[in-house]
């Protein structure tokens, strides 16, 4: 299994909030006067990138140039739902030539607006079908504007592009249904600075849902300022306040949120961030140390056979680092509530550096120390570990995921083979001995009762905690 390829791993993790503006349009007039300034704004408000989304050809036009000349400032072509009477064969081949040029990711703002209604819905209808088609053609994500066209919207999306579709529902102010089905479809969702008004608190409750892995954010800019800058132009610099919005609606901290939304809008527009692997990163308050790939499972559940990125951080290492690249990695680990050896891999695969790395924090009176384990170190290490742990590490989350070794086996694959419950429910036994506190988490699977699966965790004394499928980190 030690057939990692030497290779630098980034040590340093960065604080800096560096965020995205997935939506803009910095080609209106209202930017003339002073558009060097709100771009240096943007920059020193921490956006490193800006998309700047047209509306007509003309406007497609002013995209390109803007991103020729602004290194941070990417492009995308295409006519916005009140211009679809514009539409012509010829506008169309101008937006595919255009759409060669380098830094074009996206084609957009396109859909209907039913709520001006500037040209009639048969003639917007027509045009959104030929961006659809376009887009798929030129293998560039759509960015849709629907305005009181909610199931027009995915009607069309649905007919015209059955297996999904690559792109984000811009500006979004609908309900939870219409959400769930944009997700379906495989759409990204964006949220402008209106979740920050006085008056957004159902658009808020709707966005509480959204999976974190599907999330952008963008201004709009130069409309909806957020609510403390009512009354002004936008600027993609304010988009620090819906950063704010959106750390205390999911319970994140800024740097999580500016980091999981660039590296959905890095994976969606393809924006040449630098998202290289790390062995220390942070989730809220906490640290955490990813010291191996390899598992003793194959569970088919795994995020590692999906993603390479948790929270927006990239896991997926090139060799596993050394005891000394770890204490180098962490060496402000004092500021941190917690350090938690994690799951994406199994950490007691290297109980040697658990032990070592532990030991070290504990000697500096560094902080609370945890171990994400599929609790299969017994088996592992061919001996019980739970004494070598103690005063170590003050907490371990066991995923025993199932309430029967049947179904464990079945979802989990371990190495192990039927050996593997048996050993997890000894370790725990044997971690609540040793004074270490417990948690074990269970998936809400199809076949696993919960109601079961709370028992065994009370009668082995540990704590409860039940999961959902795709929900991590
Ligand atoms: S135990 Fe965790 S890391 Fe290992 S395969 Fe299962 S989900 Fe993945």
């Amino acid at each position: 299994m030690e057939n990692f390829i030497a290779f630098p791993v980034k040590l340093a993790y960065n604080y800096l909030i560096m965020l995205i503006d997935t939506h803009c349009h910095l080609d209106f007039k209202d930017f003339d006067a002073d558009r060097d300034e709100v771009v240096d704004r943007a920059l020193k408000a921490g956006v490193s990138r800006i998309v700047n989304v047209a509306s007509s050809i003309e406007g497609s036009r002013r995209s390109v140039d803007l991103a020729d000349k602004y290194d941070m400032v990417y492009a995308t072509v295409g006519v916005h739902p009140h211009e679809a009477g514009s539409v012509t064969d010829s506008v169309i081949a101008d937006i595919k030539l255009l759409a060669k040029s380098a830094k074009v990711v996206a084609v957009g703002e396109v859909g209907l607006d039913y709520y001006r209604c500037l040209t009639s819905k048969e003639v917007q209808t027509a045009a959104f079908k030929r961006f659809i088609h376009l887009a798929r053609d030129l293998d560039l994500p759509l960015i849709i504007h629907a305005r009181e066209a909610d199931r027009d919207t995915l009607d069309i999306i649905k007919r015209e592009s059955p297996r999904g579709l690559r792109g984000v529902m811009h500006c979004f102010s609908g309900s939870s249904d219409f959400m769930k089905e944009c997700l379906d479809l495989g759409l990204f969702i964006s949220f402008t600075a209106n979740i920050t008004f006085k008056k957004a608190d159902s658009l808020r409750m709707v966005a509480r849902d959204i999976p974190t892995e599907r999330l952008l954010l963008e201004t709009d800019a130069p409309f909806l300022a957020p609510q403390a800058m009512r009354g002004s132009r936008n600027e993609p610099a304010y988009i620090t306040h819906l950063a704010g919005e959106w750390s205390r609606l999911l319970d994140l901290s800024k740097e999580d949120v500016a980091r999981i939304t660039s590296h959905n809008a890095n994976s969606l527009f393809k924006l040449k961030l630098d998202e290289s692997s790390k062995i220390a990163y942070e989730i809220r308050d906490s640290l955490y140390l990813n010291i191996t790939n390899r598992c003793s499972n194959s569970c088919y559940f795994c995020v590692r056979n999906q993603t390479s990125f948790v929270k927006g951080h990239n896991l997926k290492i090139d060799r596993e680092p050394s005891t000394q690249d770890i204490i180098k990695a962490v060496d402000s680990a004092k500021k941190f509530k917690e350090i938690v050896f994690c799951g994406y891999g199994e950490p007691t695969l290297r109980l040697d550096m658990i032990k070592e790395v532990a030991g070290a924090f504990k000697k500096e009176g560094m902080a609370k120390v945890r171990v994400v384990t599929n609790g299969q170190g017994d088996l592992i290490n061919s001996r019980p570990i739970a004494t070598e742990l103690a005063g170590l590490v003050d907490r371990v989350s066991v995923s025993l995921n199932t309430d029967t070794p049947e179904l464990y086996d079945k979802y989990c694959k371990s190495e192990f083979g039927r050996a593997a419950y048996p050993a997890i429910i000894s370790f725990i036994k044997d971690c609540v001995r040793n004074k270490i506190e417990v948690e074990i988490t269970f998936l809400d699977l199809p076949g696993v009762d919960l109601k079961k699966c709370e028992n065994i965790a009370e009668e082995l004394k540990a704590k409860f905690r039940s999961r959902s499928l795709g929900e991590v980190g």
